[in-house]
């Protein structure tokens, strides 16, 4: 890995597209995720390169649901799995989440790798190998596991395509998308969209699930029923909007 100099402005963003790159060269993420990286680094940079109010917010209903559900699913993709895999470990065994990986270029070698990969961070019964169900889509994405995504009531979907958000919501599943990028079709058709680095928001969801963990039903109802994701979209664009009126009228000062 390229050495990144820890004083660098931007040694966490640096840091992250590297991993990214080392998951490709391991086999584990597809080099179609280095496009999507690039992609969400231009979003990144746009909203500031920090956790939001209304991130964090989303982060904190995401975690409720996950504790409330009956088969709460994430769902690991190659990009998520070079990024976040000791989080990914921890935050399912909190919240008593199964970790299904569900790849849009499925090959069973880069499945076994990534599930390899994850085992080596700690994981185990990592799903998504059978495949032995299939959703109503025309590409890999459909392949899930009869006892993991297929079932779910809860799945969290970090770095998803829109065909798959949209197909899962269909099925009354409570969907819940990490997405730098406010305008994707998954950030639109998720149930819970956070708009934020996968990295920041893993942190943020581990922490808010070690304070939550002894919280009743009740609590995390109560949390999930004040929660209005249209509005967590509306001010992630604003936030967007107001930085860069902000700058625009710094640059025009001089
Ligand atoms: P859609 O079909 O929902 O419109 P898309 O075609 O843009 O989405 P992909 O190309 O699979 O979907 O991209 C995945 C999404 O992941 C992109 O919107 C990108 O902004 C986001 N993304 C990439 N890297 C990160 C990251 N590190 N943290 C959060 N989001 C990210």
């Amino acid at each position: 890995m390229t050495q990144i100099p820890q004083d660098h402005p931007r040694y966490k963003s640096l840091i992250t597209r590297e991993n990214t790159v080392e998951g490709v060269e391991k086999g584990i993420t597809s080099i179609q995720g280095l496009i999507a990286q690039g992609r969400g680094e231009a979003f990144d940079y746009l909203i500031g390169e920090c956790s939001t109010d209304s991130a964090k917010q989303a982060e904190r209903v995401a975690v409720s649901y996950l504790f409330i559900a009956e088969n709460p699913v994430i769902s690991v993709n190659g990009n998520t799995a070079a990024l976040v895999p000791d989080e990914l470990v921890v935050l399912s065994d909190i919240t008593g989440s199964s970790l299904e990986v569900n790849l849009f270029h499925r090959s069973k070698k880069r499945i076994d790798r990534i599930v390899e990969h994850l085992e080596s961070h700690g994981a185990r019964n990592v799903l998504g190998v059978k495949g032995d169900s299939t959703l109503d889509l025309s590409h890999d994405r459909r392949l899930v596991d009869h006892d993991g995504i297929y079932g779910a009531d809860v799945v969290l979907v970090p770095l998803e395509d829109g065909d798959r958000c949209e197909t899962l919501s269909k099925m009354n599943k409570v969907v819940i998308a990490i997405d730098l990028n406010p305008l994707s079709r998954t950030s639109r058709c998720a149930n819970v969209t956070i708009i934020d680095n996968i990295t920041r928001a893993f942190e943020n969801m581990l922490q808010h699930a070690d304070e939550m963990k002894s919280f009743t039903d009740d609590q995390f109802k109560d949390i999930i029923d004040n929660y209005d994701n249209n509005q967590v979209i509306s001010s992630a664009l604003h936030e967007i909007e107001n930085r860069l009126k902000t700058l625009s009228k710094e640059f025009g000062k001089t």
